[in-house]
């Protein structure tokens, strides 16, 4: 999957200080191969990945994120611009009532999105009125009416030897009835084909010109991938939309089609289906988006938050102390440092939890204990400072003082004192690379 193939990716950089541009050049090819694989249309892959490409070349490092992050976040930043940026609602008529219509292929899930916006309007304080205009299938009429009476909004159907087979006629007349009856909103389902169909759109677009609706959207399922391009250019041009609804979105975990479908359209996606019920919906949300595509949702908190709690000047002065004399410089005082700024991001097993590849090792991330933490910053704090600047002069009464000062026992104190030398060592010759201000985690 994309996010498998771009967690490769990003994995082959993890630890890399500084990318050289044949790294950037290899990443952009798995974005690339991730992309197409995820059905992804060619053309949308190619722009998006220059895009990538020119930014991370140009980016400045931050001394926050490490070059993978820096990478990951320009990925983010790039799918959420292309999928809409902003979360975009409903614009709402000047004068009521809005007028919604739904468009798309037989089967897209139209009948489905007007119960769930229906729903979705009613319990906002809209009184939403249902418009049954696909008179083409049987049974259309009933199973709004069906979803209409589930989800607790009207439904206007066209009454028996009264004009029956015109929907036009009917969008007409319901339009009239709820300026009647004062309804706010006015959904019009209508009818679908099972391909692109000349008289289909045709009658998509002399209902659109009947009931001049204030979004007219169009219904794509998710799971069509490459061909959903091709629906939402023909529905383009021969009925126009305002927005998109990308429905079965439970069924496609690769989100392939809505990055395709929003790039070429430039229309925003506005909201999406992800099942049959008719509580399985929500208002799209472009980052959500992006984050599942990346499959790195929790990397992205991270990389946040990162960003928020990092202390620059004093990861640099900790960095600075690592690289020289092997080490030597880097004394308690700095890990307790470095300890404390990571905590401020939240707690350990979350922050774990969250770094990409940790996924694998559930086990020892719930293993992580808190207290063992506070122990060791409560040890650091019965030292002097020239304990913590060289724990080489910790012999044993000082150690047995330091035991009694934490409440501790003396084991514990050799325990973090052996365990620190180690990291120190490890990080040391780690320094130009993995995440700055991670110290080496106890217990890990
Ligand atoms: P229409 O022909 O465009 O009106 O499509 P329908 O609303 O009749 O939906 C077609 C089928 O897709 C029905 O069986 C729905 O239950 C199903 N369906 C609609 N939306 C979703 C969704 O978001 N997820 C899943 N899994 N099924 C859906
Ligand atoms: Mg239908």
């Amino acid at each position: 999957t994309l996010q498998d193939r771009l967690n490769a990716a990003f994995k082959s950089l993890r630890g890399k200080g500084r990318l050289s541009e044949a790294d950037i050049d290899a990443t952009c090819r798995e974005i690339r191969i991730a992309l197409l694989e995820a059905d992804v249309n060619l053309s949308v892959v190619k722009e998006f990945v220059a895009a990538v490409k020119e930014r991370t070349l140009g980016a400045e490092l931050s001394g926050a994120l490490n070059p993978t992050q820096q990478i990951v976040k320009i990925v983010d930043e790039e799918l959420v611009t292309i999928l809409g940026g902003e979360t975009r609602t409903i614009r709402w008529a000047k004068k009521p009532p809005t007028v919604i219509m739904l468009a798309g292929l037989q089967g897209a899930g139209k009948t489905t999105l007007a119960g769930k916006l229906g729903r979705w309007l009613r319990e906002q304080g809209h009184s939403p009125l249902l418009v049954a205009a696909d008179l083409q299938r049987p049974n259309a009429v009933k199973q709004l009416q069906v979803v209409g009476e589930q989800a607790g909004v009207h439904v206007y159907a066209p009454e028996p030897g009264n004009g029956v087979g015109d929907p036009v006629l009917v969008a007409r007349r319901a339009m009239y009835h709820a300026s009647q009856k004062l309804y706010d909103v006015i959904v019009v389902d209508t009818a679908g084909r099972l391909g692109i169909d000349a008289e289909l759109m045709q009658q998509a677009a002399k209902i659109k010109a009947e009931v001049r609706p204030n979004e007219t959207l169009f219904v794509v399922d998710a799971m069509i991938g490459q061909d959903a391009v091709n629906t939402a250019k023909a529905f383009a041009e021969g009925v126009g939309f305002d927005g998109v609804v990308l429905t079965k979105l439970d069924g496609d975990a690769r989100g392939g089609a809505a990055l395709s479908i929003a790039k070429v359209t430039g229309r925003p996606i506005m909201f999406a289906s992800n099942g049959e019920k008719l509580g399985d919906f929500d208002v799209f949300h472009p980052d959500r988006m992006a984050s599942r595509i990346l499959g790195m949702g929790d990397m992205l908190t991270l990389i946040e938050q990162a960003e928020k709690t990092f202390d620059a000047e004093q990861s640099a002065k900790a960095a600075a102390k690592l690289t020289s004399k092997g080490g030597g410089d880097f004394g308690l005082a700095d890990f307790l440092q470095q300890m404390q700024m990571v905590r401020k991001m939240g707690p350990l097993s979350k922050i774990f939890g969250m770094l990409p590849g940790m996924g694998d090792m559930k086990e020892q991330i719930s293993n992580i204990d808190e207290r063992e933490v506070d122990r060791i910053e409560a040890i650091i704090q019965s030292m002097t400072p020239a304990e913590r600047d060289d724990p080489k002069i910790l012999n044993g009464s000082r150690r047995a003082r330091i035991a009694r000062g934490a409440g501790v026992e003396v084991s514990d104190v050799n325990n973090l004192v052996s365990r620190f030398m180690d990291a120190r060592k490890m990080m040391s010759q780690l320094a130009t690379g993995g995440m700055p201000g991670m110290p080496g985690m106890p217990g890990m």
